[in-house]
């Protein structure tokens, strides 16, 4: 139990839920928990005496310090969320210029293939032309 002029905070293990009691000083500090031995962060909350909790004052102030654990994974859980969502807009628009290539690519192939055909009947008009001349050699 710490000195009256450093105050106890209870909290809550945000791992295992154990009640736990510390001085305010280690607000923000790794320690390891009582209950279930794992190292957990003392959450930040109002300093209060074991003096001055009655057991409903108690239970009101555990209250508070799970929503102080909770708040932050809420705030985590909405980040995460929206970064979901803005990633799968990000791979929608990917996939539509992905699609909208390969349209523009069928597109291309198409114009050129066409013109390959063009170009194939000019030569074969060229060679046909030749092939009729009495005065050129046969290609
Ligand atoms: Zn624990």
């Amino acid at each position: 139990m710490a000195t009256k002029s450093t105050p106890d905070i209870v909290f809550s293990c945000p791992l295992c839920r154990g009640s736990l009691v510390t001085h305010s000083g280690a607000v923000g500090h790794s320690v390891t928990c009582a209950h279930c031995r794992e190292t957990i962060v003392v959450p930040l909350a109002p300093a209060v005496t074991d003096a001055t909790l009655a057991p409903g004052v108690r239970r009101v102030n555990t209250k508070i310090k799970k929503e102080e654990v909770l708040n932050p994974l809420a705030a985590e859980l909405a980040t995460m969320t929206l970064l979901y969502s803005e990633t799968r807009a990000q791979l929608a628009a990917v996939r539509e210029e992905l699609h909208q290539t390969r349209l523009q690519e069928e597109q291309a192939n198409v114009q050129i293939d066409a013109r390959i055909r063009d170009l194939q009947r000019q030569l074969d008009r060229v060679i046909n032309r030749l092939a009729a001349s009495p005065k050129q050699p046969r290609v």
